[in-house]
């Protein structure tokens, strides 16, 4: 399935080579969030776009700390993750007809953790048979300008249920 991504990492790759943690990066880079299609920042964690999508809508909470360790973040930078995760749900069932969401943490490469060495959390929406329908709206040329439309959606939903 990754070939419907194509375009889009290619443009990724065709871009100066991230030096470093990609994840410490976009954390370091709040003038660039438009283009890392960053949805969120506060002082324990940031939400931004997945760029290689499970599902339109797909994103990820992370910690600003960088860590491999779930177990190395203070309490209240947790407890903050997971009051987000909860508060990303309700958005998405409410304001962006999800039917189910998927939330989770790959920890470590053995658990198939793509950026192992900064932990995130995953939020993706789920339709019934959305696999069916990435198939259908999955062209690439397509896929692209909804990518931006669904950042600026969920962008938009996200204050009113973040306080
Ligand atoms: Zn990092």
């Amino acid at each position: 399935m990754e070939y419907l991504y194509a375009p889009w990492r290619s443009d990724y790759v065709t871009r100066k080579k991230i030096e470093g943690c990609v994840f410490c990066h976009i954390y370091n880079h709040p003038q660039d969030d438009e283009e890392q299609f960053v949805l969120y920042r506060d002082e324990f964690c940031f939400m931004v776009m997945n760029k290689y999508p499970y599902n339109p809508g797909h994103f990820m909470i992370i910690p600003n700390m960088h860590t491999d360790a779930i177990e190395e973040l203070d309490e209240e930078c947790w407890l903050r993750i997971s009051l987000l995760a909860r508060k990303s749900v309700k958005m998405l069932k409410e304001g962006f007809g999800a039917k189910g969401v998927n939330i989770g943490m790959n920890l470590g490469s053995s658990a198939g953790a793509g950026i192992a060495e900064h932990v995130h959390m995953h939020i993706v929406p789920r339709w019934e048979r959305d696999t069916n329908f990435i198939t259908t709206i999955g062209h690439t040329r397509v896929y692209s300008t909804e990518f931006g439309r669904v950042y600026k959606k969920i962008k938009n939903l996200l204050p009113e249920y973040i306080d």
